[in-house]
């Protein structure tokens, strides 16, 4: 549906972009549960991110921007704002010097497209990602994770753009303020537009080991973990001050779930802990976000009883009222 607004509260219209209303969002993220977005837009420039932020400024509308939905909740009740999903997915590659080459590439980008891309001009290093779902936007966001290997290591600049202002600003990785999990876009006052990565330029045969690097971790990923109908990790691992109360201040909140015993066991509804990975929810078809709280409020509860601490989501909880976790 395309600005059937009800007569009784009709929005500014920004001209030119066409923002449409009630739009699902069950098909638009990994656990496949959640309501509707109240509005809801797909930039393809930045311009039009510009004045799409400009319609929710307008309308006083609550923002929420959206890349592959790979680790995010979306309540039964949906959003009721303005969801915004860059499809910025343009790339470009500059050699630097003999050894390494820039590669800019637009937020909307996925993952998968990126590395196959990088691979195809003979740029290795963003391989280590290979198998996880997610776009640009979403993984500078979260400062994206595996092993040893963190986004920011790879990072040299990026463009975001300001919610109140529109305004595209250019910046250096410090402006992240990278941690574990973190990255200034938390703080949702700006949005990633590009990031820009600089890769290791490398020889044919490099290449072709780093495409097989990235067949193992795949393998590997594809053995270990649930590959649909899950954010990922859905609690996110304990600071350090989080655990020092207990016995082996493991900050390791798989450690935690594992003792507890509700691997492939605990289900509430269309939801349950996998049995291959304590920390990774799983939904089948008509499973409900709410479904999805019960199983994580009840293994809070689990760890706190017999741990004393609480595990905290790494997974966004968007258009809920209250925080249930
Ligand atoms: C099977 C599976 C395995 C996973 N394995 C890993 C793993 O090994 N390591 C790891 O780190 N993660 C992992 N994840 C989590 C997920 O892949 C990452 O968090 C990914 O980066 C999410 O990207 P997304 O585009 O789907 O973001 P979304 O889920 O759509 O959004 C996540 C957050 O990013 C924000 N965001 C998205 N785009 C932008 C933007 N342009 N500007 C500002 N903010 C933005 C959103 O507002 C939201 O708050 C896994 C998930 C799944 C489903």
């Amino acid at each position: 549906m395309v600005n059937q607004i009800p007569q009784s509260h009709i929005p500014t219209i920004t001209p030119h972009i066409q923002i449409e209303q009630n739009v699902p969002l069950a098909d638009k993220n990994w656990f496949k549960t959640g309501g509707l977005a109240k509005f809801y837009f797909e930039p393809t420039t930045p311009e039009q991110f510009a004045q799409a932020l400009g319609f929710a400024r307008e309308n006083k509308l609550e923002i929420f921007v959206l890349g592959q939905g790979a680790n995010i909740l979306i309540s039964d009740e949906g959003f009721d704002g303005l969801v915004i999903r860059p499809r910025l997915v343009d790339m470009s590659a500059q050699q630097v010097d003999g050894h390494t080459a820039l590669v800019k590439a637009g937020a909307g980008t996925t993952f998968h497209d990126l590395i196959e891309y990088c691979l195809n001009k003979n740029l290795i290093s963003l391989e280590e990602f290979s198998g996880i779902p997610g776009t640009v936007g979403g993984s500078v966001y979260i400062n994206l994770h595996y092993y040893e290997f963190l986004l920011e290591q790879f990072i040299v600049n990026a463009q975001i753009i300001h919610k109140e202002t529109g305004k595209i600003i250019t910046v250096d990785p410090t402006w992240f303020k990278f941690g574990y999990d973190a990255s200034n876009l938390q703080n949702k006052e700006y949005y990633l537009v590009s990031a820009t990565f600089q890769l290791k330029l490398a020889t044919d045969l490099e290449v072709a080991l780093a495409r097989g690097r990235r067949q193992e971790i795949i393998r590997h990923r594809e053995r270990r973990y649930p590959q649909t109908n899950t954010c990922g990790s859905f609690f996110r691992n304990f600071l350090p001050n989080e655990v020092e109360n207990t016995e082996k201040k493991l900050i390791y909140v798989a450690y935690y779930l594992d003792k507890i015993g509700v691997k492939g066991e605990l289900t509430v509804g269309g939801a349950t802990v996998s049995y291959q990975h304590a920390n990774m929810l799983v939904t089948k078809p008509g499973a409900t976000s709410t479904d999805i709280i019960k199983v994580a409020q009840i293994m809070q509860q689990k760890v706190f009883e017999q741990f004393g601490i609480k595990p905290q989501p790494e997974c966004q909880l968007i258009g809920f009222k209250n925080n249930p976790l």
